[in-house]
């Protein structure tokens, strides 16, 4: 399992300094490595999308 970044993500970048375990990677749209995500949800919470989502 691992929370996944849509195509709503604007590149806000609020999200990648709140991952304890620096899953999420910058671009257009940010990526989460689900090989490293361990499932907190902190991420989600923090999108003012609402992009990033559980799998
Ligand atoms: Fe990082 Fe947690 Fe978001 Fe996974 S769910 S990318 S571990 S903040
Ligand atoms: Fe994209 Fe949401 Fe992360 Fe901002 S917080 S970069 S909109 S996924």
């Amino acid at each position: 399992m691992a929370y996944v970044i849509s195509n709503d993500c604007i590149a806000c970048g609020s999200c990648i300094g709140e991952c304890p375990v620096e899953a999420i990677s910058e671009g257009e749209i940010y990526k989460i490595d689900p090989d490293v995500c361990t499932d907190c949800g902190t991420c989600a919470d923090t999108c003012p999308s609402e992009a990033i989502h559980p799998a």
